[in-house]
């Protein structure tokens, strides 16, 4: 098994990454422009604080009342003209999109950027049910011909340099083609516009829906997501529970703080407001319309220690200034959602035993708190998820163990201080200028990346001790 595939250990995959210069490479150019960008967008807007507190407030009385407001969207969208189906698990929303493909002869499906549709592995059942999934999305399209997944929330193939990009398109459509963005943009271009026409059904997911309108919102950069919804016969919205927001009011709101955490644009290029399917005398737009409202582990969270996940706009700031991500990349967390946020997400779609090493992957330090829009305490979550697979017998029995004596040592200051005097005597043959460099057996973990700083040749007690003697 190599250090990369899916089946390795996190800690093989994280190293598998860090080896690989060009995902460094391009994870640093990305992340760090998107840092920049939404940094500067924040500046010049003053309202921005405030409006990230309102939108939090939002999202925290809609889950107070989420069933009136998932009501209300099925009636209006229904009232509208479209469908509402509920699925309680992924599969059974699985299950909903095939049906309606066997039902209504689809044999093509074209896409937008769909997180939820990834989180339901939509695309490989559609294959295995003889349609054609169509990735319309630029980094998309680009990780569906390498066959890969996506590594962040809105940069899919953000894995990718440009030259490899220049590579795979030469390699899979034929020809020769230079790393230039622009001509890879308008290679795909030409590629998907007779999808565009061929496809019997359009599959988008929801940025949010709104309830008092049954008007479900796309919020994209590219356009795709307007031809996906218009052109094919039958469009499919697939969208998790939680993304329902109570009005249009709540909805600018939300939109004036999405694009500035995500790119650092004012706005998308296109938000696209999507009314049911077309109505008597209007030109365009589908025939059908069906909106999927996916549980699949979300309500139980409601009260649940994850509740706060559900705030999340899926913008993906957190994964950009987290310094495990910006490392690793998506693919190592070895799961749909990457990122800090993603593993929380993970836990609550999979539990938490599917995260019991990811768990770790956060030093803490609490930068995609402050820079998501919503405000989610994702460290406290961490925190809280590493204490729930302690005491649930969850985690390693060696982690357990250790910091079960670490624990129990700093309750008790007359065991701490007898601790510290061992561990003075004891890192004396390793210990040089203040620093621990190479410790032997298991401790060699500590110091194979970085140095320890040696424990000092007096406590903090012990100092002030002697400072207070007269
Ligand atoms: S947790 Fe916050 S920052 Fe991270 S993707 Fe969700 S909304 Fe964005």
């Amino acid at each position: 098994m190599s250090e990369t595939s899916l089946g390795a250990p996190f800690a093989a995959r994280a190293r598998g990454a860090l080896k690989d210069a060009y995902l460094q490479e391009a994870l640093g150019i990305a992340t760090t422009k998107f840092i920049g960008l939404r940094r500067e967008s924040f500046e010049d807007f003053p309202q921005g604080d405030a409006l990230r507190d309102r939108a939090r407030a939002i999202k925290e009385a809609t889950l107070q009342q989420l069933d009136h407001h998932l009501e209300r969207l099925a009636d209006n969208i229904e009232r509208l003209g479209g469908r509402v189906h509920w699925a309680a698990t992924g599969d059974e929303a699985r299950d909903i999109i095939l049906r309606l493909c066997r039902d209504k002869g689809v044999r093509m499906a074209v896409k937008s950027k769909s997180m939820a549709t990834e989180e339901i592995e939509l695309n490989e059942a559609l294959e295995h049910a003889g349609v054609k999934p169509v990735e319309t999305d630029l980094g998309e399209y680009i990780i569906q011909l390498a066959h890969e997944k996506p590594s962040h929330i809105i940069a899919p193939a953000i894995h990718k340099t440009k030259g490899q990009v220049a590579d795979l398109f030469s390699k899979e459509l034929g020809g020769r083609f230079e790393a230039d963005p622009e001509v890879l943009t308008k290679v795909a271009r030409a590629e998907l516009r007779q999808k565009f026409l061929e496809a019997d059904m359009g599959i988008t997911g929801a940025n949010f829906a709104v309830a008092e309108t049954g008007t479900v919102v796309l919020v994209t950069n590219e356009g795709n997501g307007r031809m996906v919804t218009s052109l094919p016969r039958i469009h499919v919205a697939v969208m998790g529970m939680e993304k329902v927001i109570p009005s249009m009011t709540d909805l600018m709101v939300f939109l004036a703080i999405l694009a500035r955490s995500a790119t650092g644009q004012k706005l998308s290029s296109y938000t696209t407001l999507v009314r049911g399917p077309r109505q008597p005398g209007e030109m365009e737009g589908p025939e059908e319309f069906h909106l999927i409202l996916m549980d699949n582990g979300r309500t139980r969270q409601i009260a649940g220690t994850l509740r706060e996940a559900l705030y999340c706009l899926r913008c993906g700031a957190c994964l950009n200034v987290c310094p495990v991500y910006r490392q690793i990349g998506g693919h190592a967390y070895g799961h749909t959602y990457p990122g800090p946020i993603g593993i929380l997400l993970t836990a609550m779609l999979k539990g938490a035993p599917s995260v019991k090493e990811l768990a770790h992957a956060s030093s803490l330090c609490g930068a995609c708190k402050d820079v998501c829009p919503v405000r989610i305490d994702i460290p406290r979550m961490l925190v809280e998820l590493r204490e729930h697979l302690d005491t649930e017998k969850i985690a390693p029995w060696t982690e357990r163990l250790l910091f079960g004596m670490a624990r129990r040592m700093m309750m008790r200051p007359s065991w701490f201080r007898r601790g510290a005097s061992v561990a003075r005597l004891a890192q004396k043959p390793f210990a040089r200028d203040g620093r621990l460099r190479a410790l032997p057996l298991f401790f060699g973990k500590w110091t194979a990346t970085r140095d320890l700083p040696a424990v000092a040749e007096k406590t903090f007690s012990e100092r002030w001790q002697e400072l207070r003697r007269p």
